[in-house]
């Protein structure tokens, strides 16, 4: 295949949002407190502050060098909590050009992936447009499921956790939704692949410009809020920096599905 033209080379960037609003409180955090800084650990001992809860430092950082994501946020969170307790945070996003989508919990039965992207709307006051199932839990039904529910694109499939793979990047259609594969997806390269917080910006900015040398156009990256204060996931300000020095488009996932479909009617 032959080099993408620098001009055609894109980059979806997106975060899960796994956590609910509260995070996982006090006791998880200070269990856990050798995976962050002393200064976090002591601002959750004085003030509760709760480190799992990313978002206002990921826009900080990708405010900082001009670029938009997409937030997949989940309808319901392992406590109980509804996404309705992000509704500020998602409605602060939108307002200010990010991108918010369903991380959807079930997609086997129609009615739940109806429920569970209402739920999301409710919380937006706004329409969605796109999904990534947590944990990548695709069941037969998904793709049926989601282009009845009316959701336009996906963001849920890796053929490959143990290896950068080609396959990963571009885009693919399922029942009429199109797919976007995760190309890079930090807990896959902090387990999987060996990387860690010294390793790991380096390996992606090489491979996401082998990648582009061999003709993939899109490549898709998650990086989970939860982890931006987190060991290792904090490196993020040094991801997006060394990435923003190539010719590369950033895209949400909504702007690069709006990009498939005028090229296919073209
Ligand atoms: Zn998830």
């Amino acid at each position: 295949m032959k080099p993408t033209p620098k001009s055609q080379r894109k980059l979806i960037l997106t975060h899960d949002v796994d956590w609910p609003f509260r995070g996982p409180g006090k006791a998880h955090v200070l269990a856990r407190q050798d995976r962050f800084s002393p200064e976090i650990i002591q601002k959750v001992q004085t003030e509760d502050f709760n480190p799992y809860f990313g978002v206002p430092r990921v826009r900080e950082i990708e405010e900082k060098f001009g670029v938009k994501s997409t937030f997949f946020f989940r309808p319901v969170y392992d406590d109980g909590c509804e996404v309705g307790e992000y509704s500020q945070t998602i409605r602060d996003l939108l307002a200010h050009g990010w991108e918010v989508g369903l991380h959807a919990n079930n997609t086997a039965m129609q009615q739940d992936v109806d429920r569970e992207k209402a739920l999301i709307e409710k919380a937006a006051g706004t329409q969605i447009d796109g999904c990534r199932i947590h944990c990548l839990k695709i069941c037969d039904n998904t793709y049926p499921n989601f282009a009845k529910a009316g959701i336009k694109y996906d963001s849920s499939i890796s053929f490959d956790k143990h290896r950068i793979d080609s396959r990963n990047t571009g885009h693919l259609t399922r029942n009429g939704v199109v797919v976007f594969p995760i190309t890079f997806m930090d807990a896959y390269l902090f387990t999987y692949m060996g990387q860690t917080e010294e390793t790991i910006v380096p390996f992606i900015v090489k491979t996401v410009d082998q990648l582009y040398e061999s003709g993939a156009e899109i490549q898709t990256l998650l990086w989970h809020d939860n982890a931006v204060m987190m060991r290792g996931g904090r490196v993020y300000p040094q991801l997006i920096e060394q990435l923003i020095s190539r010719d590369i488009t950033f895209l949400t996932g909504r702007q690069a599905f709006k990009q498939v479909q005028e090229a296919t009617q073209r």
